[in-house]
C-alpha cells in the first residue's frame, strides 16, 4: 500500500491576495528541510501540502522534519490508492485496522474535489462508513466519534488517514514571509527559546554571540555552535557572528563601579548587534529577557540597556515565567544544550551587587571613562562569521 505525507496549513490561508506568494514560499522551505534527508515531490492543492516520498523507509524522517517547519499546523501519513469506491474500501480496511479496535466509535468524514468521481461526499460517508462498520467491531457515532476516518478524493488520487492521528505541527508563518531579525544568542535557556518564538512568525534569524576567550572555554562557543543548529531545524540556516568581547570587559572592569558592570556590558552588546544587524538588513534586535528575572532585567535596567540603540526590539519572553520559558526550550528541543555547565561570558563578569535600580544618566556618565568608539569597532574587527545548518 502506498503512503504519502499531508500536511495542513493555517494562518496562510488568512492571506488573500499574497496567498500564491505564501505558498510558493512554504514549498521552497519544505523543499530546503526535506532535500537531504530524501527524495519527495511537494505539491500544494486546496490549503493541503502533499509530500510524495520516494523510499517508503524514509517517511518517518520526513515527518519529523516536517513537524518543525513553521506554517503547517497539522500533519499526517495517509494511505493513497486509486479512487475506486471498492479499491477506497479495500485500502481503508487494511489501512485502519490497528486503529479501528473493539468497542471504538468513529464516523468517515469525507470530501471531494474532482467532481468526476461518481459518489457525492455524503454517498461515499455511507458507502466507506457501511462497510468499516461490516467489517470491524465498531460503532458509528457521528456527533462525537473517537476515531474520524478521512477520505479525500482529489485530482490525483485517493486519500485516507484518521483525523485524530494527526501530529500538531509547529504552526505560524513560514520563514520568509516577515524579513529578518538579529538573535543576540547566549548560552543560556532564554535567548534560544526567543529566537525560535520570533522565527515561528515567518522571520528570518540571524544570530549574535559575545564570547570572551580566554575567560571563556572552546566549549563555550561549541555550546552556542550547538544551539544554532537546533535553531536551524526550523529556519534551515543560521548565520551566526561571534563578536570577540573580552577587551571590553576588562575596560570595564578596570575603569568603571562594579555594580555597574552588567548593565555596561550589555549596552555595549546592543550597539554592537545593532551594527552587524544594520550591516545585514536585519529589522530588528531579539533578546531572551523576562521582566524581573535577575537584576539587570527590572524595567529601570531594560531602559538603561535599551537606550543605546534605535533598532526595535523584540522580547518575546518578556511576560513569561521561568518555568514557561523552560518548558518551551524543552519543546523545541533546545533545553539539554543550555544546561550544559560551559559558562557564558556574563557569568565570568559577574557584580556581586549589581545596581537594581539604575539611571541611564549615572551609566552615561561611566562610559565617558571609556573609549566606547574605540572598543565597538575593534570588536566588530574581529568578528568571525560561521554559516550554521541543521544536522
Ligand atoms: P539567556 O538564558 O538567554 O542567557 P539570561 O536570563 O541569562 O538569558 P541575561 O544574561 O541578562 O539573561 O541576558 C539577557 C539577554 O542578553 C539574553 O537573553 C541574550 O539575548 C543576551 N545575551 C546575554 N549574554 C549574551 C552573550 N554572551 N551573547 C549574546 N547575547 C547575550
Ligand atoms: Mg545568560
Amino acid at each position: 500500500m502506498k503512503e504519502m505525507i499531508i500536511a495542513k496549513y493555517g494562518e496562510i490561508i488568512l492571506k488573500g491576495g499574497n496567498r500564491p506568494r505564501f505558498e510558493s514560499i512554504l514549498i521552497n522551505n519544505i523543499n530546503n528541510s526535506l532535500k537531504k534527508v530524501a527524495k519527495t515531490h511537494v505539491k500544494i492543492l486546496q490549503a493541503t501540502v502533499y509530500v510524495d516520498v520516494e523510499d517508503p523507509e524514509k517517511l518517518d524522517i520526513v515527518l519529523e522534519r516536517m513537524s518543525k517547519i513553521f506554517g503547517i499546523v497539522a500533519i499526517t501519513k495517509a494511505a493513497v490508492c486509486k479512487k475506486d469506491i471498492e479499491e477506497i474500501k479495500q485500502t481503508a480496511k487494511e489501512y485502519f485496522k490497528e486503529s479501528l479496535t473493539e468497542g471504538v466509535t468513529f464516523k468517515v468524514e469525507a470530501k471531494r474535489s474532482d467532481k468526476q468521481f461518481p459518489f457525492t461526499s455524503p454517498e461515499i460517508q455511507q458507502e466507506v462508513g457501511g462497510y468499516l462498520d461490516d467489517e470491524f467491531p465498531i460503532s458509528v457515532d457521528v456527533h462525537n466519534p473517537q476515531q474520524t476516518v478521512m477520505v479525500e478524493i482529489r485530482d490525483f488520487g485517493a486519500f485516507l488517514y484518521i483525523r485524530e492521528n494527526m501530529l500538531r505541527g509547529q504552526g505560524g508563518m513560514p520563514i520568509g514571509t516577515g524579513s529578518k531579525a538579529t538573535l543576540l544568542l547566549s548560552g543560556g535557556i532564554d535567548s534560544p527559546v526567543a529566537g525560535h518564538m520570533i522565527a515561528k512568525r515567518g522571520v528570518e534569524i540571524d544570530a549574535v554571540n559575545f564570547f570572551s576567550f580566554p575567560y571563556t572555554s572552546e566549549r563555550a562557543k561549541e555550546k552556542v555552535i550547538s544551539l544554532a543548529k537546533i535553531i536551524a531545524q526550523y529556519t534551515s540556516k543560521i548565520n551566526l557572528y561571534i563578536v570577540p568581547f573580552t577587551e571590553i570587559q576588562l575596560q570595564i572592569r578596570d575603569n568603571c563601579p562594579e555594580e555597574q558592570m552588567t548593565l555596561l556590558m550589555r549596552r555595549f552588546m546592543m550597539r554592537i548587534a545593532e551594527r552587524i544587524a544594520e550591516k545585514n538588513k536585519s529589522k530588528a534586535l531579539i533578546t531572551g529577557e523576562s521582566v524581573g528575572q535577575v537584576a539587570s532585567q527590572t524595567l529601570a535596567a531594560l531602559d538603561v540597556t535599551n537606550a543605546v540603540v534605535d533598532m526595535p526590539i523584540l522580547q518575546p519572553l518578556i511576560g513569561m515565567d521561568k518555568v514557561e520559558i523552560m518548558d518551551r526550550a524543552y519543546k523545541i528541543g533546545t533545553y539539554e544544550t543550555s544546561i550544559l555547565p560551559y559558562e557564558d561570558c556574563c557569568t565570568v563578569f559577574t557584580p556581586k551587587h549589581p545596581v537594581v535600580n539604575p539611571r541611564r544618566e549615572n551609566i552615561e556618565k561611566t562610559e565617558m571613562h571609556l573609549n566606547v568608539e574605540e572598543l565597538i569597532e575593534a570588536a566588530l574587527q574581529g568578528v568571525e562569521k560561521i554559516e550554521v545548518l541543521p544536522e
